[in-house]
């Protein structure tokens, strides 16, 4: 594995420590978590204030927007006054686009810049343009002449700097010659990164954000692999950028940075979100306990199958595992082609009918739970479960029925032949099992219903002989928990085996990733840290084109349960059920009220399934991130929107208060646009 050292357990790589101020971050120091100030930077007081905010809920950097030397000149009275308040240990980034003049000038009163290799010193202009290898060299070399003052001053000061990438604002060189992939933003890093170690710097750190977490994930594991090879070390900031708001903002960026964390990547980690700063601090936060929590772990030697590490997923690739096709019901199938599907568990065959009328209502058309899961403890509950199915027009797709170890082939035998819908049976199997599972197999198969198989990783060796015999129909697979601590210290880890085990085994059997306590990395019971547990697990997966079947079962109420898994399948960008909103955090440099603004656009078209709207709050990073987003509605000057259709601005410096009106207008004349339907006004 060349750019973690375990993809099963959370081994936290090894990186040198980079000083921001008396903040060390990297080396041996915990993950720490910054934000940025949403201000004019040259409102020196409004700027201050927020930095002190920030710091009082636990921010440990402050970035700050200097857009130009004005504004990098007002760092210095920042500086004094947010020092003055009693925050002297808190140490200021600038965040520079585009001018070295303000990044020469911010470095002299901040402890860290941030450079966007992107833009600095380079007008972006979107050229179409084949840069032949003197004209790639040429450009190097005005960009070393360019960056290299900067590198020296901040040599000089003692002050840090985080070359960051955007993958919304690659270069045209970079551009053109690598196109806006993971491989550019890396590139496009090491063109900078030569140039300052080229000057023996090394205060660095580096990140690769991108509004898209799939591909800041290949991004920021591509980067840690080149520069692995050149044996460098520096630590990672880790972001998803323009991640938007609540629920989906959260769960977008926990995916990203969770995936990341998980395999032991990243120092300093930023949650963007488009509301107040104050609020990122404790996603943020949340995120980084429950990373840290799986350091303490002893870093056992991982056993996998055949005895030898194996990793068969692409870290720096999407690609969805193969998998055979599961026909669950005449309308609803697992496997090639199709979306993951949902499972919620509703618990005792008692709520099974309460449970069934809440999820089918009209308001969650769009949102179906497609199977309920149940436990049956006893035989009474499977004669509970014939009387109340046999009444019950339950309008899922299948049920799948979470079985007591008690219940034998024999006492299933007559609900199996009974039953008119599919059913899935879901147990565990431990050492020792090999001839039950062979008679549940043979049980759900001569009565054409499913069996969904739990095996620990460490116990699957002896299944995968049976497994070859009997082949795939009828079976999928998931995983109670994490299995044994010691090798698989997260049920990521455990999951990512359990692959490794199907593929010795020729399986193509599908795999149902269930979100349970037992699955937890950390954490309490509130919404949110289950939410970034079903991000992390899941959509960490699903990044990795690994899961077929999806329950989040932490969240008891059934209603919140499906709506938590569409949000997180459509943060993985696994299965679309709404608009999706790219929208960036604002910072200084922002030329409307992003916050009310998002909440607007979302009110008037939150209703058009699979529609991708963007809205930034200036051009910095806005088109490159608008990439593969219908349209756009960006900060054009103060008051005025210009309106992109892809990534061509289509309408330029429209007045704000008109501009709803013509984005609504412009996705209806480009086809895109329905009329909402009872059910979606009603969840406006
Ligand atoms: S896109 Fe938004 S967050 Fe980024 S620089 Fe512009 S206003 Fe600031």
């Amino acid at each position: 594995m060349s750019y973690c050292d375990s993809r099963f357990q959370t081994i936290r790589r090894r990186t040198v420590e980079v000083m921001v101020g008396g903040v060390g971050v990297g080396g041996g120091n915990p993950i720490r978590v910054q934000s940025m100030t949403t201000s004019d930077t040259q409102d020196v007081a409004a700027t201050v204030k927020q930095s002190i905010a920030l710091a009082e809920v636990g921010c440990e950097i402050v970035r700050i927007t200097a857009p130009n030397v004005a504004a990098a000149r007002c760092l210095k009275d920042i500086r004094r006054q947010f020092t003055a308040a009693g925050f002297g240990s808190v140490p200021l980034v600038a965040d520079i686009h585009f001018l070295p003049s303000a990044a020469m000038e911010a470095v002299e009163h901040v402890e860290k810049v941030r450079v966007n290799p992107g833009n600095y010193a380079d007008k972006k202009k979107f050229a179409v343009k084949e840069y032949t290898d003197a004209d790639y060299d040429q450009e190097l070399a005005r960009l070393h002449e360019s960056f290299s003052p900067l590198v020296k001053r901040s040599k000089e000061l003692g002050r840090a700097m985080r070359i960051g990438t955007n993958h919304g604002s690659l270069s045209d060189r970079i551009m053109n010659r690598y196109g806006d992939t993971p491989l550019g933003m890396v590139e496009s890093a090491l063109e900078f990164l030569r140039i300052a170690r080229s000057h023996d710097y090394h205060a660095i750190m580096l990140s690769m954000k991108s509004s898209n977490p799939k591909v800041m994930i290949q991004a920021y594991r591509l980067l840690v692999e080149r520069m692995a090879r050149e044996d460098m070390h520096y630590p990672l900031h880790l972001g998803v950028t323009e991640a938007g708001d609540g629920e989906d903002g959260r769960i977008k960026s926990a995916i990203g940075i969770g995936s990341l964390l998980l395999d032991g990547l990243g120092d300093t980690i930023r949650v963007s979100l488009t509301e107040d700063s104050v609020y990122e601090i404790p996603v943020a936060r949340a995120i980084a306990d429950k990373a840290m929590s799986l350091w303490k772990t002893p870093n056992a030697k991982v056993q996998t199958p055949n005895s030898s590490e194996t990793d068969s997923i692409d870290p720096y690739h999407f690609s969805r595992r193969e998998t055979s096709r599961l026909q669950l019901s005449a309308k609803c199938a697992v496997g090639p082609e199709q979306p993951p599907r949902v499972i919620v568990r509703v618990g005792a065959v008692a709520n099974l009918t309460e449970a069934a009328k809440q999820l089918t209502a009209p308001r969650l058309k769009d949102t179906p739970a497609e199977g309920l899961l149940i436990t049956l403890g006893s035989e009474a509950d499977i004669a509970a479960l014939q009387g109340t199915a046999a009444a019950l027009d339950l309008g899922v797709e299948f049920l799948a029925l979470e079985l007591a170890p008690t219940l034998t082939p024999a006492a299933l035998a007559g609900l199996l032949a009974a039953s008119k819908g599919r059913l899935m049976l879901v147990r565990r199997f431990g050492a020792g099992e090999t001839s039950l599972f062979k008679e549940f197999v043979a049980l759900v198969r001569g009565h054409g219903h499913f069996l969904a198989a739990q095996i620990e990783p460490e116990q699957f060796a002896p299944y995968e002989d049976v497994l070859r015999l009997v082949g795939d129909p009828g079976l999928l697979f998931a995983l109670p928990g994490l299995g044994d601590q010691a090798i698989s210290a997260h049920a990521t880890g455990a999951y990512r085996r359990l692959v490794e085990h199907l593929k010795t085994a020729n399986s193509k059997a599908p795999i149902w990733i269930r979100n349970t306590a037992a699955a937890a990395v950390h954490g309490d019971n509130s919404f949110l840290s289950k939410l970034l547990e079903a991000s992390f697990l899941t959509g960490g997966l699903l990044c990795d084109g690994v899961g077929d079947l999806v329950s989040i079962e932490t969240e008891p109420d059934v209603t919140r349960a499906t709506k938590l898994t569409y949000n997180v399948l459509q943060g993985a960008g696994a299965r679309i059920s709404k608009t999706e909103f790219v929208a960036c955090p604002s910072c200084g440099r922002t030329l409307f009220d992003l916050q009310t603004t998002t909440q607007r656009i979302r009110a008037q078209t939150g209703h058009l399934k699979g529609v991708k709207i963007a809205i930034m709050g200036c051009i910095v990073n806005g088109p490159g991130e608008m990439a593969d987003a219908d349209f756009g509605y960006v900060g054009g000057a103060p008051g005025k929107i210009n309106l992109y259709v892809g990534k061509n601005c289509v309408q330029y410096n429209i007045p704000q208060a008109e501009a709803d009106a013509r984005l609504v207008a412009l996705i209806r004349e480009h086809g895109k646009w329905a009329d909402p339907e009872p059910h979606q006004l009603a969840n406006a």
